[in-house]
């Protein structure tokens, strides 16, 4: 049998990043990815595929506290959730890693500070080549380099919401994307700016996906091993529970053993606790390093919304997620709360209707929609959720995945819509612009949009609080670490996969260190 130096479980934004920034040091690494490659197929582009047939989402079925089944919106591939994400690469704000008073309680400091955090996110951007602006937004954190590549420009419309906005005092920014678009010499971008980003796979390999960025330039190192649909089903330990001795893995029906000196667990917030919880042995009767009960708890995944205002004008936008808003992170002077992120998400189009609303759309004729698709102008609005011990994961005997989560912060943001609808309105948007009696349409996000999903293996500096330490190596286990969102103390109001990328990294120079290699940054990936 084949020991390995690392075995990585999951191949994400966190576990993605940190086989790459390991493969130059020679060490033999296992990646393991329970999905198989996303095939790159004509689908790839189909919104009727991608949001009707849920063509690329996971058979899985989770269930709520009730008892109540769902098929959660996770996905099973190399490179993971971030071969369909939308690509918008933020740094979390310098104020989000100290404890913040919200509406419905605290979120609470995380146990490094935004400075420890620096040059990886300044690393992350240059790996996953983000394209953007500084100096734009004023809850920007302070950065070490400019972004490395510019910001994407605005389509028309965007950019007169944008002038609008600043014009009435607001501060919009150019939101910092992924996507390898080179609007100088498009002849030779790989990006082809297509309406079929946010929530789609890329077909011609253009997002700043973890399989792309990560994963494939991990693999140009011949002591980087693949393995797809390679599930791990559990870690045994020693005697003692000190030492992971074991991946127990399942491919092609039979089950495996599998060895490493440390090992590391990467699988996405509620997959990386239901593994943990599901590797119970003698030295950890609750699951693996769970001594204080803390693995799968303090489940986050954003009270986020969907907000379609129906403009009268036609939106032709093609490419829409290029603008974000901050101005009410921290609260305003009529609330002293922090209220989120306001950010532009792709384009909507007739089958995502269909798709997300499928009851409400089945009469509704398809041209119906399409006017309404065309007339559409779609943000997203993210309030962050408050850390909650009883918000978790658990798992039963059967090992299927329960989740149970109470939504916080509901106060803050319904304050969040309303000031959007109430910027709009001053800037134009108004009743005799927007399609009357249908001027907004919100969409709740439900459990099952676990998109964000983070928080259940903290990192901390007391086992008693945490399943981490600030290395992200578990506090019972020296050999086991966890890189994915898992480790977000709180996951604050911007989207969550630069911070687990840089996080990564972060980890990766530890573990460098701990097997006696120089950190050795590599050289952002070429793609042609
Ligand atoms: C539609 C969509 C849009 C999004 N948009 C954005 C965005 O614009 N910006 C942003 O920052 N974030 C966005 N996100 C969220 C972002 O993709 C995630 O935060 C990020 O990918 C999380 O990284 P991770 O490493 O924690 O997990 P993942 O990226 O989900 O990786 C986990 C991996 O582990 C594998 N795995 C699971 N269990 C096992 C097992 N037992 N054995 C082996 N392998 C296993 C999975 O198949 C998967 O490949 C979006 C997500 C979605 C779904
Ligand atoms: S916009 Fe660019 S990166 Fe996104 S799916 Fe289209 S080609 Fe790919």
């Amino acid at each position: 049998m084949t020991s390995y130096d690392v075995i990585v479980i999951g191949s994400g934004a966190g576990g993605g990043t940190l086989v790459r920034h390991l493969a130059p040091s020679g060490k033999r690494i296992l990646l393991l990815e329970r999905g198989d490659w996303l095939r790159r197929e004509p689908q790839n582009w189909s919104a009727a595929d991608v949001f009707v047939d849920n063509r690329y989402v996971s058979p899985d079925t989770w269930y709520d506290s009730n008892g109540k089944s769902f098929q959660p919106q996770v996905h099973y591939f190399v490179g993971g959730a971030t071969k369909l994400y939308g690509a918008a690469l933020y740094r979390l704000r310098a104020e989000d890693f100290g404890e913040l008073r919200h509406h419905d309680g605290i979120s609470p400091a995380w146990p490094i500070g935004y400075d420890e955090m620096e040059p990886y996110y300044t690393l992350a951007e240059q790996l996953y080549q983000v394209h953007g602006a500084r100096g734009e937004d004023p809850t920007e954190p302070p950065a070490s380099a400019p972004y490395p590549h510019p910001a994407v420009s605005h389509a028309p419309r965007i950019q007169e919401l944008s002038d609008d906005l600043a014009a009435a005092g607001h501060h919009p920014f150019h939101a910092p994307c992924g996507i390898m678009l080179n609007e100088g010499n498009m002849p030779y971008s790989t990006c082809v700016r297509c309406p079929t980003c946010d929530g789609f796979p890329c077909l011609v390999h253009a997002k700043s996906d973890a399989e792309v960025l990560g994963v494939r330039p991990a693999l140009e190192h011949p002591n980087v091993t693949l393995m797809t649909n390679t599930e791990a089903v559990a870690l045994h330990t020693n005697a003692s529970g000190t030492t992971v001795t074991e991946v127990v893995v399942e491919r092609d029906g039979a089950r495996e053993t599998l060895t490493a000196d440390i090992v590391v667990v990467s699988c996405g917030a509620a997959n990386s606790a239901r593994l943990l919880l599901s590797s119970a042995g003698d030295a950890h009767p609750n699951g693996l390093a769970n001594g204080s009960d803390q693995v799968g708890r303090n489940y986050t995944f954003h009270n986020s919304q969907a907000v379609l205002a129906l403009s009268k004008e036609e939106n032709p936008t093609v490419f829409q997620k290029t603008l974000g808003l901050n101005d009410f992170y921290f609260g305003s002077d009529e609330f002293e709360y922090p209220m989120g992120n306001i950010q532009m998400v792709g384009k909507s189009s007739a089958p995502m209707y269909r798709g997300e609303k499928p009851l409400e759309t089945k009469l509704a004729p398809t041209r119906t929609l399409e006017s309404m698709a065309r007339h559409a102008v779609d943000f997203w609005l993210s309030t962050e959720d408050v850390p909650r011990p009883d918000n978790r994961v658990t798992v039963d005997r059967e090992g299927r995945v329960k989740l149970s989560y109470t939504p916080s912060n509901e106060v803050p943001k319904e304050r969040l819509y309303n000031q959007l609808k109430a910027m709009l309105a001053d800037i134009g948007m108004h009743e005799h612009h927007l399609i009357p009696r249908h001027a907004y349409l919100k969409n709740e996000i439900p459990v099952a949009g676990c998109a964000h999903q983070a928080g259940t293996c903290r990192f901390g500096t007391d086992p008693e609080t945490s399943v981490l330490n600030v290395d992200c190596r578990a506090h019972e286990v020296d050999n086991l670490y966890v890189v994915d969102t898992s480790f977000f103390p709180s996951i604050g109001a911007v989207n969550p996969a630069l911070t687990a990328m840089a996080n990564a990294l972060r980890v990766g120079d530890h573990l460098l260190q701990r097997m006696g290699t120089q950190p050795a940054h590599p050289e952002p990936a070429r793609v042609d």
